[in-house]
């Protein structure tokens, strides 16, 4: 009899395939409103992929390469402090099943 195992969601993550478009942020956060309305915070707290983090200063840093598209910062931005669209030209995530 086999044994299954279920993989963690790390080593899920592990096996998608990201084409990053070098230079081209598909995210822009508007720092003003993002700390004025506790956005920035937010992003840091919801986001799986770790995208977001908070510098010392305050501002929130994007590491756009790493964004899984599942749009939950979307869900939590205040208006206006958020400019996301999908990568373009086929870049970004790609997940593999299974
Ligand atoms: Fe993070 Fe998802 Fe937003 Fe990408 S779309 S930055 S993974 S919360």
């Amino acid at each position: 009899m086999s044994e299954l195992t279920q993989a963690s969601v790390t080593e899920r993550l592990a096996g998608n395939v990201y084409e990053v478009d070098e230079g081209n942020s598909h995210i822009e956060v508007n720092q003003e409103i993002a700390q004025a309305t506790g956005t920035g915070k937010l992003l840091v707290k919801v986001c799986p992929a770790h995208v977001y983090s908070e510098e010392p200063d305050g501002t929130i840093a994007v590491e756009y390469a790493a964004c899984l598209e599942c749009g939950t910062c979307l869900a939590v931005a205040a208006p206006g402090a958020l400019t996301w669209h999908y990568p373009e030209g086929g870049m970004g995530i790609m997940f593999r099943e299974g």
